[in-house]
Formats: structure tokens, sequence, C-alpha cells
């Protein structure tokens, strides 16, 4: 493989560190789970005077832990590609699976987004929002025209479920969404509440010939009114027909003042420095066909790489590094740091409950231990009482019955 191309499986990936940390949530969770369920049965095993009212019973937080468990194997790291149409989001995504999953070209005939992501079957297939029932797309064709022949509602949500152990960033939790054109249906807020609240990542694909439209900054100043400081990626696409060897250093220092400035002064999402490595200048059409040719073992063909295409190819991989690292960290903060901090509210909860708990048993125990104390020395002296009554009974009938013999005899005698 050649270097700077990016990899099919990259050893060091950093979307691992996702994946590592929902693992660990994920098990500390099982955890907590063990011990409410213990907590649960010490609960009811305690002797009902000991028992906690309904308040102070653990058995709701099952429920709670269960929820949170599911909603964690269901989170994953979110990109979202804008841009207008025709710029390359598709031919981008593409690129970046290594597979032509997207058609591209066609331009969105419907106004709906196509969200890419992986499943765990040998076949891809196709969730619309209408229907439960999976579509087959056994090919791209088939799935270009499925996308004709479904009939849709504006604004509406496509899955794509595309078999993990063909792409390494479906396999590593990524999932794709790629947005109709914004120069097409700009219902801005629609989009922001429907697809963008989640989202980890912004990926802008831009026209590396034209500046960047006000419906484009506009759709990024209201993302971040939303989110705070959302994570940024600017895409100079097309940067292998864009301009003449003469005037490309030009060209590109233009671009970068002009997006360094959008990012940093006007959306204030990065610093200065920051913003350049937000910047990547590509060809997604070449990055594409060169990983497509590579993965297959063929030789590109000439012609479809421009001159200086290394450089291009170099800027697209470092890009998905620089996403790699950036998605990653953005999903485990925005993610997990919810879930930690319900799962210790969690625990602290339980733990006043347990301690309540123990603290109503031992009192109890004490309590029942001085009525007992109390209870024996009540007996000791009854026993005391009852022997001496016995014996003054004792005495009396026989004194009875010595008197009735006595008057009995004296009766006979006379
Ligand atoms: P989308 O509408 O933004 O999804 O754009 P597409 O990915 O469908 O691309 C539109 C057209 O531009 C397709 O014919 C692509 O092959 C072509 N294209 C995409 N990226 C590049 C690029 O970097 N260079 C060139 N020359 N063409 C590109």
């Amino acid at each position: 493989r050649s270097l700077g191309n990016g990899h099919a499986s990259r050893p060091q990936s950093p979307l691992k560190f996702f994946i590592q940390a929902k693992k660990r949530i994920n098990d500390v969770f099982k955890e907590i789970l063990e011990y409410v369920q213990e907590a649960e049965k010490f609960q009811t095993e305690v002797p009902e005077g000991c028992k906690q009212e309904e308040e102070l019973s653990v058995t709701k937080y099952e429920g709670k832990i269960q929820g949170i468990i599911e909603v964690l194997t269901r989170d994953h790291m979110k990109v979202v590609f804008f841009g207008r149409t025709s710029n390359g989001k598709s031919t981008t995504i593409n690129a970046m699976l290594r597979s032509k999953i997207l058609p591209s070209g066609i331009g969105h005939t419907t106004n709906c987004f196509l969200q890419v992501e992986g499943c765990d079957s040998a076949e891809g297939f196709l969730l619309t929002e209408d229907s439960d029932q999976p579509k087959g797309i056994g090919s791209i064709k088939q799935l270009a025209s499925a996308l004709s022949t479904v009939k849709l509602k504006e604004n509406s949500l496509i899955r794509i479920l595309w078999p993990k152990d063909k792409c390494r960033l479906l396999r590593e939790d990524v999932v794709f969404l790629d947005s109709p054109g914004i120069d097409v249906s700009p219902d801005l807020d629609t989009w922001i509440d429907n697809f963008c609240l989640d989202a980890d990542v912004f990926v802008l694909v831009a026209n590396a010939e034209s500046t960047l439209m006000q419906t484009e900054k506009n759709f990024f100043h209201k993302v971040s009114s939303r989110l705070s400081k959302p994570n940024i990626f600017i895409l100079q696409n097309r940067w292998d027909v864009s301009v003449s060897e003469e005037e490309a250093d030009q060209v590109k220092e233009q671009h970068y003042q002009r997006n360094v400035d959008f990012l940093s002064n006007e959306l204030k999402v990065v610093d200065k420095q920051e913003a350049k490595n937000r910047i990547f200048f590509v060809s997604s059409k070449e990055a594409l066909i060169s990983r497509l040719h590579e993965d297959n073992l063929t030789p590109t063909p000439s012609g479809s790489l421009q001159k200086d295409y290394p450089e291009r190819l170099f800027a697209f991989a470092n890009f998905e590094k620089s996403f790699e690292s950036c998605i990653s960290k953005s999903a485990v903060k925005t993610k997990f740091e919810q879930h930690s901090q319900r799962g210790k509210n969690i625990m602290s909860d339980l733990r006043e409950i347990m301690e309540k708990t123990l603290s109503t048993s031992q009192t109890q125990m004490t309590e029942k231990q001085k009525f007992r104390e109390e209870a024996a020395d009540e007996l000791d002296y009854l026993d005391k009482q009852l022997i001496l009554l016995t014996s003054e009974i004792k005495d009396k009938i026989k004194y009875m019955v010595e008197d009735v013999e006595n008057k009995v005899s004296y009766a006979l005698n006379e």
C-alpha cells in the first residue's frame, strides 16, 4: 500500500478510543446493574418491619440502568456532510468508506438525507421512515434506482445499512449523514432539529472554484447557536481541476484566509491556529479512484489522476487523521460524559437508600434486643412468683385436705 493514501485498517486508529470507552462504560453499568439487583434482593429479604417505603425502594433503578445500557449500545460517532449539490459530498463519503456506496453525480432527486451506518448482515439494505420493511440493495445501481423510485417526504431520512466487514469506519462505529444540497431546500431549522443535534463533526464540502456561499455560512451560524462549539472541517474539494498551476498558491492562500476568518472570527468555534488544521485542499474523486484500485490490486488507469495528485491524496489522508481523532474525542466527551454523570447520580442515590435501610434495620435490631432483655427479666420474676404461688397453693390444698379428712373422721366417730 502506498503511504499517505489512508489505510483500510489502521492499527492505531483513534476511533478505537471511542470503542474502548464504550466497552468500559458498558461494563461499569453492568456491574451497577448487578449491584442494584443484589440490593433489590436484600430489600425483599429484610424482615417486614425493616422494609423501606416505596420512594426508598431500589427497584426503579433497574429499569433506568437497563435504559442507559440500551442507549449506550446504540451510541455511535456521527459525521454530517453539508455543501452545495455536486460539490462532492457523496464522493467524499465513498472515498472515506473506500467503497462506492452512495450514488454520485445524480444530485439528490429527492430532498432526503442519506445515512450510512454499519450492519452485521452480509448484504446491505435500506430502511425508510414510512415502513419497517428493509429494502434490499445488492449494488449501487439498485440503490440509485431504489432512491428514485421510493416516494419520500421532503427532508426524510433513508438509512443505508451496509455490512460492517466491508468498511473499517463503519466497523468502528462511525455513522455518515449526507444532506441534500444546501442550495436545494434550505429549511435549515428543520435540518438542524431533526438531524444535527447529535452530530459530533460537521464536514463542509466546499467547491475550490468558488467562495463560501451565504447559505452555507448561515447554516453553520445556526448550528453554532444550537450546539456549543461544533467541530467543523472544511474540505476545499475539486482541487484537481480548480486552478492553473501558476495561480494555485495564491488561490489557496485566499481560501485559507477566508475560511480561517469564518471559523475563528465569525463563528468563534476555534482559534486561528486550530482553524488552519480544519481546512484541507483535496480531490475526493482522485482519492476514491485510487483507493478502489489500491484495494482491488488493479493499476489506476492513467489520466484518471491529475498532475501532483500525491499531494492531494496526502491532504485527504491527513484530513481523515484529524477527523478521526476529533470525532472520537468529541463523541466520548459529549455522549459518555452524560451517561457517567447519570451513573454517578444513581450510585449516590443507591448508597443513600442502602444506608437508610441499614440504619433502620440496626435500630430495629437494638429495639428488639432491648425488648427481649426486658421480657427475660419479667419472665424471671413471673417464674419466681409462680414457684412461690404454687408452694402456697400446695400448702393450702394440704390444709384443706387435712381439714376435710379431720371433719370426715370426726363425723364418722360421732
Ligand atoms: P454531491 O451532490 O455533493 O453529493 O456531489 P457528488 O459526490 O455526487 O459529485 C458530483 C460530481 O462531481 C460527480 O460527477 C463527481 O464525480 C464529481 N466530483 C466529486 N469530487 C470531485 C473532485 O474532487 N474532482 C473532480 N474533478 N470531480 C469531482
